[in-house]
């Protein structure tokens, strides 16, 4: 089996050995994982796992204190999260963070202020609502007043706002309606259609491994398992302990 998707060679994400610390809590225990330019790469795991922690060392929230982070073949494993944003690398994080008072489109705009090619941005934004017709139709609507499934997309959106080559997206079905996670999925594989890799963290792991290409099972701060999506979605410790299945 490659390591990364169809048709790429290096890694666009390159996680090596890290480990990350909370004071002295060992939360990250040497995590390798990579995401090739063509993929959708999920992180499934309990509670607790590390799954989070993952990201936040990736977007340079906590630096791991050993091994590497490489984002296009440079080194950003102390990178501020400003650089990395900067560099290419936008989430849409866990718990949304919109700005509530603020329109639909103006949320989304703020996804594309640190951005120097202000010339694409009216084409972006109709690729978003292309992408999400219902956020079109709510365009004017303060996003605080929207439903859960709306505010996802509208933080889905906004991180699609600052071009991102490489989108990280925390929990994108956390407290969805099922009709709503269906729709999510079925956006994120759009997306990664539309040339941009994903890795998704996400705790619905039959949703996760029926959207991604390739999978990593974490276990209290370990990689435990790794392999295509497809072949995890039949292995048996992950049928038991994640799909629910005997
Ligand atoms: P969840 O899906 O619940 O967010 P997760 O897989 O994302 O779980 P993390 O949030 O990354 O897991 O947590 C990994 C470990 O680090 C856990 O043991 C957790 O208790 C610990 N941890 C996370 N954040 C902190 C923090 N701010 N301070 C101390 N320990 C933390």
């Amino acid at each position: 089996m490659s390591e990364t998707g169809a048709g790429s060679t290096e890694p666009v994400l390159d996680v090596e050995d890290i480990h990350v610390y909370y004071g002295a809590i060992h939360a990250l225990k040497g995590v390798s994982l990579r995401v090739g330019a063509s993929e959708i790469v999920t992180l499934i795991g309990a509670n607790g796992a590390g799954k989070s922690t993952t990201l936040r060392a990736i977007n340079g929230l906590n630096h791991p204190r050993q091994g590497a982070i490489r984002f296009e073949g440079r080194d950003i494993t102390t990178a501020t999260p400003h650089s990395i944003v900067q560099g290419g690398i936008a989430q849409s994080p866990e718990g949304r963070r919109l700005f509530p008072r603020m329109s639909v489109t103006e949320n989304l705009e703020m996804g594309a202020f640190q951005r120097t090619d202000r010339e694409h941005f009216k084409e972006d934004m109709d690729r978003v609502f292309e992408l999400f017709p219902r956020l079109h139709e709510r365009r004017h609507q303060k996003a605080g007043t929207m439903s859960g499934g709306e505010q996802q997309m509208c933080a889905i959106g906004r991180a699609l706002m600052a071009k991102p080559k490489l989108l990280l997206l925390d929990e994108p079905s956390m407290g969805l309606a099922p009709i709503f996670v269906e729709k999510i999925f079925e956006i994120v594989r759009e997306i990664n259609a539309g040339g941009t890799p994903v890795l998704l963290v996400e705790q619905n792991a039959l949703m996760a491994l029926d959207t991604a290409h390739r999978a990593y099972v974490m276990e209290t701060g370990r990689i435990a398992l790794q392999g295509p999506a497809a072949e995890l979605k039949t292995n048996e410790r992950v049928q038991k302990a994640y799909l629910g299945l005997e």
